[in-house]
């Protein structure tokens, strides 16, 4: 892929995201129902995990089941954010990069998670490829996606008060780079990708401001918790989790690889102090103070 051809990225550099939307935007019921789903849903243990859009971290602690957490993202200051909240601590691996061009040997991690990353993604169906490329057969694969087909567009559009059709199978980009789904064109893709779909759970089905205004934060954690369990059967809420397991025969990495070249798929890459090196086309990708430069 040139240059030219690659999809757009929404890009969170330089951006205050934590703190405007997470810390100071009212998010605790998000935060807290989004705990929950991960919890249900996450292996209680592992070796290696990948984050996909890890952002500045805000999950990551909630992976304390696995040895070592790889955690991707576009924007170099999210993850030095990342640093900054969980501190120098080995287990950690810090990677700007791009998830259509993933930097990672196939077959690396025993499982990967996806939350609220989706959502920014014009060609989602190529993102989940490259995360299926890089999981090992049996890895899990935990993937949130903002569901278009939730009960305030519905009711909204039928009251004619909303141009696009929450019914039909396309993504509807409602902002720049903000997508909504269709949840079973995401089972469609995950499936025609490797995947086999192990259990849904429909979360944040009371994320409405005026409810969140009057009815205490724990009484909806504790409602949408029960309510999650419904999302085998019918999906209205405007976030989905879904838990995926990697099928079918694809290799598993060698021992003692595990970056690879996001412009030519060679690996594995030679690491000196301050680059990962390509032999095969001679890119260096830098290091900077614990983050792997892959952009
Ligand atoms: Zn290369």
């Amino acid at each position: 892929m040139t240059t030219k051809d690659r999809p757009p990225i929404c890009d969170y550099e330089g951006s205050d995201y934590q703190a405007t939307f997470w810390e100071q935007g009212d998010r605790e019921y998000e935060d807290q129902v989004e705990a929950i789903a991960l919890q249900r849903l996450l292996p209680k243990a592992g070796k290696l995990l990948l984050e996909v859009g890890a952002g500045a971290g805000r999950n990551t602690p909630r992976y304390d089941g696995f040895e070592r957490v790889v955690l991707l993202d576009y924007s170099r200051t999210q993850l030095r954010q990342a640093q900054e909240r969980l501190g120098d601590n080995p287990r950690y691996i810090y990677v700007a990069g791009d998830a259509y061009r993933l930097p990672f040997a196939p077959g690396l991690f025993d499982a990967a998670t996806m939350i609220r990353t989706l959502h920014h993604m014009a060609e989602a169906r190529l993102a989940l490829q490259q995360i299926r490329q890089a999981l090992r057969p049996g890895a899990v694969f935990i993937l949130e996606f903002a569901n278009k087909h939730n009960l305030k567009a519905i009711t909204r559009y039928t009251l004619r008060q909303q141009a696009w059709s929450p019914f039909t199978p396309e993504p509807v980009e409602f902002a720049a780079l903000n997508f909504d789904f269709h949840p079973k064109t995401v089972r469609g893709w995950l499936e025609g990708n490797g995947f086999h779909i192990e259990r849904q759970l429909t979360v944040s089905h009371f994320r409405v401001g005026a409810l969140k205004r009057l009815a205490p934060a724990r009484l909806l954690v504790g409602m949408d918790a029960l309510m999650q369990w419904t999302g085998n059967w019918w999906q209205l809420s405007p976030s989905v989790f879904v838990r995926a397991m990697a099928t079918g025969d694809s290799p598993t990495a060698a021992p003692g690889t595990f970056f690879r070249c996001p412009e030519c798929e060679h690996f594995p890459l030679e690491e000196t102090p301050e680059a990962m090196v390509c032999l095969a086309c001679g890119r260096r990708w830098a290091i900077h103070d614990g983050i792997y430069d892959f952009r």
